[in-house]
């Protein structure tokens, strides 16, 4: 039995010989703490389940997409001093997605979305130093971002909250420890009145925000409430991609 044709990891010579793909996606996640009862790969798990399962939406729709395979490290500088959290630079990030791109304007793939599942992650000036070298067309979806979860969720939270404890426990049920393992996800507030109102910015120094690293009460999960929202992120993220993979990326304005 042939794997998902739109997973290029499942797909073989054969499929993709044959095959003119219009959009890549590439899926990008972390590896780090996801405070007591979520596993490390939380992001990876989420990023990868999203990217494929809005592939498929378009490939059934007609749309020629295919998600590569998930990259698995992302920024945790913050989180240094938490074991295994595992920090990818921004730089070596810009140089991976760098050959990446330079790989699919070779082959000639007109469009690549970069689908992000971290927080310290920002694509976004990678891709404008980017874009002036390769032909490909990159552009770049924060999911957890791409509607708004407060219909879904009492408080969806930030990092290992209700949103991702519910996704978890939808995805992966197995690797969701029981809510009375978790922490409160209690997190502490900058004392600047600036930086706590979101108008001036500096990252977050994990330790001293969080002592379960997690910012966000996953009291209230339940695999109902993670299955609604990923079908609503999927869908909206399916519809992305095949109107993405129809447009002609010269003519983008009206
Ligand atoms: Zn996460």
């Amino acid at each position: 039995m042939a794997g998902r044709p739109y997973i290029l990891a499942e797909t073989n010579w054969k499929t993709v010989r044959d095959t003119r793909y219009d959009v890549a996606i590439l899926p990008w996640g972390a590896t780090e703490a996801h405070n007591y009862h979520l596993p490390y790969g939380t992001d990876v798990i989420e990023t990868e389940a999203v990217a494929a399962e809005s592939a498929r939406r378009a490939w059934d729709g007609g749309a020629r997409v295919v998600a590569l395979p998930c990259i698995p490290f992302g920024v945790n500088t913050g989180q240094l001093d938490i074991p295994f959290c595992m920090n990818m630079n921004p730089s070596t990030q810009a140089a991976v997605l760098g050959d990446v791109a330079a790989v699919l304007d070779t082959h000639g793939v007109g469009k690549l979305v970069i689908l992000n599942g971290h927080g310290g992650n920002d694509f976004r000036m990678m891709i404008r130093e980017l874009q002036p070298k390769v032909r490909v067309f990159l552009c770049t979806i924060n999911w957890y971002a791409c509607l708004d979860p407060k219909p879904f969720f009492n408080e969806p939270g930030d990092h290992a909250g209700e949103l991702e404890t519910s996704l978890v426990q939808h995805l992966t049920p197995n690797l969701v420890l029981p809510l009375t393992e978790a922490g409160s996800g209690h997190a502490r507030r900058f004392t600047v009145a600036g930086l706590r109102d979101g108008w001036a910015w500096a990252p977050r120094r994990w330790t001293k925000v969080s002592d379960d690293t997690g910012t966000g009460n996953p009291a209230a999960s339940t695999p109902e409430k993670g299955a609604r929202y990923f079908d609503a992120v999927t869908e909206r993220i399916g519809g992305f991609l095949a109107e993405l993979a129809a447009a002609d990326p010269e003519h983008l304005y009206a």
